[in-house]
């Protein structure tokens, strides 16, 4: 069975060739980090030390939660983490997750709207009746309601704040509502969250059974276009600034030939408008920190 995820699908609809370096020829970049990623991964421990202890009986102040971040921020901070936005400095970035988890903490303090059952809970489940191909990701935050309403949580650091029809039709909590709901045959009915902790905006939506069936013969599709591919071709676009293999890519090489004989740099691919955790990054370039 070949196991994908929606970060994995993202790559390839962004750029094929960035896929191909990273999940077919597996070069690895292990200090390869862009500060983005670097400030979310420390915001969502901050989330999920706030609700795993909440579980223990255990309710942390803000101020526990602002140090428990700065000192996991100076703990793994590292020399090649990469700020691309110029005139941003490490501080803007420390300074903008301490208030994405001063509005979150906030806004929901004390934190009782819903009973945490699981903190960044793995899975991973068929997307096909033939079992080819499976999805696997983590939940940020599995709730569930008094009524027994499920609820599914996604921290966002993004400084671009989507519209309701975006959410409506996201790929990514669509699929993670199928999982929870081969988990847990309880969950009849679940309420998709997206936490835009920046903006201190929470966008809802909810799911319908046919579109999660529209959406696994959507994402079979895809996947099965990604098994046929055969160029592989690169799209530039101002996300190569964060790309890891630019030293490698062709269209940045400095005759600008292609070393691999499958890659075609030629203009003629249709530009496209990038999607989810890129098209955030893109919303960095765009406002002021
Ligand atoms: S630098 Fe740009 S075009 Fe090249 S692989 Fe990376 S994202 Fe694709």
């Amino acid at each position: 069975m070949l196991v994908y995820s929606h970060s994995k699908l993202e790559t390839f609809e962004n750029c094929a060739l960035r896929y191909r370096f990273k999940y077919i020829d597996r070069i690895e970049k292990p200090d390869e980090q862009g500060v983005e990623a670097f400030l979310g991964k420390r915001v969502h421990e901050g989330l999920q030390k706030l609700y795993e202890d909440l579980r223990g009986g255990r309710t942390h102040s803000l101020d526990e939660i602002l140090k428990s971040y700065r000192e996991g921020w100076r703990r793994q901070w590292a020399p090649g983490i990469k700020i691309v936005r110029r005139g941003a400095t490490e501080r803007d970035y420390l300074l903008y997750g301490e208030t994405c988890l001063t509005n979150y903490y906030r806004r929901y303090s004390p934190f009782a709207q819903s009973e945490t059952l699981a903190t960044e809970e793995h899975f991973q489940f068929p997307l096909d009746s033939n079992s080819c191909y499976a999805m696997q990701g983590y939940i940020d935050r599995v709730g569930r309601r008094a009524d027994g309403t499920y609820e599914i949580h996604d921290y966002k650091t993004s400084r671009r704040l989507p519209t309701q029809d975006a959410v409506d039709c996201d790929r990514q909590l669509g699929l993670y509502q199928i999982a929870l709901q081969k988990e847990r045959p309880d969950a009849r009915s679940v309420d998709l969250f997206w936490h835009y902790m920046g903006h201190d905006r929470t966008l809802r939506s909810t799911r319908q059974p046919k579109q999660l069936v529209q959406l696994c013969e959507t994402t079979t599709k895809l996947i099965e276009n990604i098994e046929r591919e055969k160029r592989f071709e690169p799209h530039k676009s101002p996300l190569c600034d964060w790309c890891e293999y630019k030293p490698e890519c062709p269209v940045w090489s400095r005759s600008n030939h292609g070393h691999m004989r499958t890659v075609h740099t030629g203009g003629h691919r249709k530009s496209k408008k990038p999607k989810g955790i890129v098209n955030s990054i893109l919303g960095w370039l765009k406002k002021p920190l």
